[in-house]
């Protein structure tokens, strides 16, 4: 372990393979059960009429935020090095950068969080019914309009509950950290919502939003670190990823197992989804986090099993990095406990490697991402080339070019496009 801590200390990247990993126990210990994944999947079908008529955007998919799953051939090329390591069609992307409304990854959690504290309301008013269609009524919003929900974020949780906060006429405080974007502020100020920014990191800016939340009963604070509901809304994300595997005849095997590459930032989302696709497919999906080498908050927490009784600081790590959405100094509590268990492993990189893959990613496949969702990128090449990534495909039984790889582009496509011209060029500096 001391060896470990010294890698993450002198910020030098390696895949981490969980010794803790055990599905049975992972799911003996576990109060969980995929009956709330199914749940949350139902609210989200109940209010996709509503989400229709909010967004018009979301009308092909009659109200349902999704996001494709797209071959990558051409980026298997490039991260095979010409080798062929990675056969054709065994590369995917899940693209959550497209995902609608709020374009990355936070569409999924953030709007179900936002949705659960709209039905919270209704049944506090009395005026809860399972069409939710009386919520765009005009009384309805007027009674929204005297609720306030506060959240603390990095960016994208804000801009995911901003907008859809605002979309049902609540009042909505963001409590923005140092590393969050400009461009993200701004934007939630012209949909009017309140962004008030701190000088300090992510845990300070979510502390702000708690303290707020609890003068006020009429003030709904959705908290990122500890979030039930954010962590469900996201492991919706695994019953669609399964369906569309079925919809490319894609059969998921011990012999061919998925290998899923999931950027971390607090352990909601890879989280949720990594719960869900474990109970989905069993030892046959294989699940790693990606974390910034500035910022390995849950690498650090599963391998000193401190959980979120320890930051990166306290191993003298800054957390500055260009990928927003993973610059948290400490893991959620709850998420990193269950992940004790249940997650295979997990992977640093440094951001330069970031601008590196978004670059590919756009020279190859014409996709557009943030430096956060470039992270999973690195994955595939990892068990190809990496001493431990070998060696676990070799104590698994697993042939390298039968497994089939997705990588999580988990945002980026509301990001305005100087924003992204200039990520793409720092490949070159
Ligand atoms: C938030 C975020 C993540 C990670 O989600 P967590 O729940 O914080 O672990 C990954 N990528 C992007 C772009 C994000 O905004």
């Amino acid at each position: 372990m001391n060896k470990l801590i010294r890698k993450l200390r002198h910020r030098a990247p390696f895949l981490w393979i969980n010794k803790n990993y055990n599905l049975e126990k992972a799911e003996d210990s576990s109060s969980f059960t995929m009956d709330s994944v199914y749940q949350s999947e139902e609210v989200l079908r109940d209010y996709a009429p509503v989400l229709r008529e909010l967004f018009p955007e979301l009308k092909p998919s009659k109200g349902i935020i999704e996001s494709p799953l797209l071959f990558i051939d051409t980026m298997a090329e490039v991260l095979s090095a010409g080798k062929g390591t990675i056969a054709p069609g065994h590369l995917l992307l899940k693209a959550d950068h497209l995902l609608p409304v709020s374009g990355s990854i936070k569409a999924r959690g953030g709007i179900f969080a936002v949705l659960k504290v709209v039905d919270r309301i209704a049944v506090r008013e009395n005026i809860f019914q399972k069409d939710r269609s009386f919520t765009l009524s005009e009384s309805a919003k007027k009674i929204f309009s005297n609720y306030r929900i506060a959240v603390g974020s990095t960016g994208n949780l804000g801009l995911s509950i901003g907008i859809a906060g605002r979309a049902f006429g609540f009042s909505v405080e963001v409590h923005m950290s140092s590393d969050a974007k400009n461009w993200k502020k701004e934007l939630l100020r012209r949909i009017g919502a309140d962004v008030i920014e701190y000088d300090s990191d992510y845990t300070s800016a979510c502390e702000a939003a708690r303290v707020s939340a609890q003068e006020d009963d009429s003030v709904y604070f959705i908290d990122d670190e500890n979030s039930i509901d954010l962590f469900f809304g996201y492991s919706v994300a695994a019953l669609r990823l399964g369906k569309q595997l079925d919809e490319l005849n894609i059969t998921v095997s011990g012999t061919h197992p998925l290998f899923v590459y999931l950027p971390c930032g607090v352990g909601g989302a890879p989280g949720g989804i990594t719960f869900a696709l474990k109970q989905l497919f069993g030892n046959t999906v294989h699940c790693f986090f990606a974390e910034p080498v500035d910022a390995p908050a849950m690498t650090l927490g599963l391998i000193t099993e401190k959980y979120n009784d320890i930051s990166i600081r306290d191993i003298g790590l800054s957390g500055y990095t260009a990928a927003d959405g993973l610059a948290v100094g400490r893991p959620s509590g709850f998420v990193s406990l269950l992940m004790k268990s249940y997650l295979d492993g997990a992977y640093t990189l440094p951001d330069e490697d970031l601008f590196y893959y978004l670059a590919r990613l756009y020279d190859t496949e014409g996709v557009k991402v943030e430096p956060s969702a470039a992270a999973g990128c690195a994955g595939p090449v990892l068990f190809n080339t990496s001493e431990e990534g070998r060696g676990y495909l070799e104590q698994k039984g697993i042939e390298g070019q039968n497994i089939i790889h997705v990588i999580w582009s988990t945002g980026g496509s509301m990001e305005p496009p100087a924003e992204f011209e200039k990520n793409y060029k720092k490949r070159y500096s």
